[in-house]
C-alpha cells in the first residue's frame, strides 16, 4: 500500500486526484496540502472532493506532514512546485510533479534532486496518450515513406494555444521515427494554392469548440487504405489515474528522473 500525499488539494485536479487514490485499491490517501489562507484549509479532504469524509484534514504546511506519506503529488503551480522538490529532496521523499509551466532552472532543479529521490515528472499523465505516443511510433516505423501524415486535434473553446503539446509531441515522435526533423516538415493549417501535397510533410489541423476535452487523431494515408489513431479524453480522471499508477509504481522504485513512459514500461517495448 502506497502513502500518498496531494498538494493543491483543493484544485481542479487535487480533488480529482482525492477521488482516484479513495477507488484505488493499492494507494491511501494520509495528507493533503493547500496554500496558507486558502478557504480549504482545515476541511476533510474527502468532503472537499464530494466523496465523504476520510478523516484526513487539508493543512497549510508541507513540512509539517513530511512524515505521514511515502509519495507526494504535485499538480499546482511552478513555484510552488519548486519549493515542494527542494523539501522532498532533502526528507527523501518520492514525487510526481504534474504541473506544467515549469522553466529551464525549475527543470534543472528537478534533475539534481532526482540524483537523491525518485521523481516522475510527465506533461500529460493520460495512460491512452502515452500508449498513442508508442503506437505512432511503431506505425510510423511500419509505414515509413509510403504514408501521408495528418494529425487532428479538437479541444474545448476556451484553449488558448494550438495546435495542442500533445498534438506536437505525436509529431514529434512520428518525425524521430522518420528520421524528420519536425520544425522542417511541419504544416500548420492550409489555405489557397497549396501545390500538390510533399510526402515528407507532416500536416496539423486545429478544431476548437464547446467543452470537448480533447481529442486527437492520427492519419496514416496511403494507396488504397488509410490507418487512424484516435485518443479521445472523456473526464480529466485519466491524468489523475495515471498519475496514482504513478506514484504506486515509483513507491519501489530508486532515485532518479522518471516519465509515464517507464512507468507504463513502453521503453522497453
Ligand atoms: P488549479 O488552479 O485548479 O489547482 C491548483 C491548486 O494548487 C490550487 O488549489 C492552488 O490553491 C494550489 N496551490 C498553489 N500554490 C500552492 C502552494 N504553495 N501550496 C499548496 N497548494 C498550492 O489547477 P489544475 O487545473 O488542478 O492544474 C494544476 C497544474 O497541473 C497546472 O500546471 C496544469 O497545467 C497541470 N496539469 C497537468 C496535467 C498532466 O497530465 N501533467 C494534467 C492536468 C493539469
Amino acid at each position: 500500500m502506497t502513502n500518498i500525499a496531494i498538494v493543491g488539494a483543493a484544485g481542479r485536479m487535487g480533488k480529482t486526484l482525492i477521488e482516484t487514490i479513495l477507488n484505488n485499491p493499492h494507494a491511501t490517501l494520509t495528507a493533503a496540502v493547500e496554500q496558507p489562507g486558502a478557504d480549504a484549509v482545515g476541511a476533510d479532504a474527502g468532503e472537499l472532493a464530494g466523496v465523504g469524509h476520510l478523516g484526513v484534514s487539508v493543512t497549510d504546511s508541507l513540512e509539517g506532514v513530511m512524515g505521514d506519506f511515502d509519495v507526494l503529488i504535485d499538480f499546482t503551480i511552478a513555484k510552488a512546485t519548486e519549493a515542494h522538490v527542494a523539501l522532498c529532496a532533502s526528507a527523501g521523499k518520492k514525487l510526481i510533479i504534474g504541473t506544467t509551466g515549469l522553466d529551464e532552472t525549475q527543470n534543472a532543479q528537478i534533475a539534481e534532486a532526482a540524483r537523491q529521490i525518485a521523481i516522475v515528472y510527465a506533461p500529460n499523465y493520460s495512460v491512452g496518450v502515452n500508449a498513442t505516443f508508442k503506437l505512432l511510433d511503431v506505425a510510423a516505423r511500419i509505414f515509413g515513406d509510403t504514408v501521408d501524415v495528418e494529425i487532428t486535434e479538437a479541444h474545448h473553446r476556451h484553449k488558448v494555444d494550438a495546435p495542442s503539446g500533445t498534438a506536437l509531441k505525436m509529431g514529434e515522435v512520428i518525425a524521430g521515427a522518420l528520421g524528420r526533423d519536425l520544425s522542417d516538415v511541419a504544416v500548420y493549417g492550409r489555405e489557397g494554392y497549396t501545390g500538390e501535397r510533399d510526402r515528407q510533410t507532416i500536416g496539423f489541423t486545429t478544431i476548437r469548440g464547446g467543452d470537448i476535452i480533447g481529442e486527437h487523431q492520427v492519419m496514416f494515408a496511403g494507396q488504397g487504405e488509410r490507418l487512424e489513431i484516435t485518443h479521445r479524453a472523456q473526464s480529466r480522471g485519466n491524468f489523475a489515474e495515471g498519475a496514482v499508477r504513478a506514484a504506486v509504481w515509483v513507491s519501489s522504485e530508486a532515485a532518479g528522473l522518471y516519465d509515464m513512459q517507464d512507468v507504463l514500461g513502453l521503453k522497453d517495448m
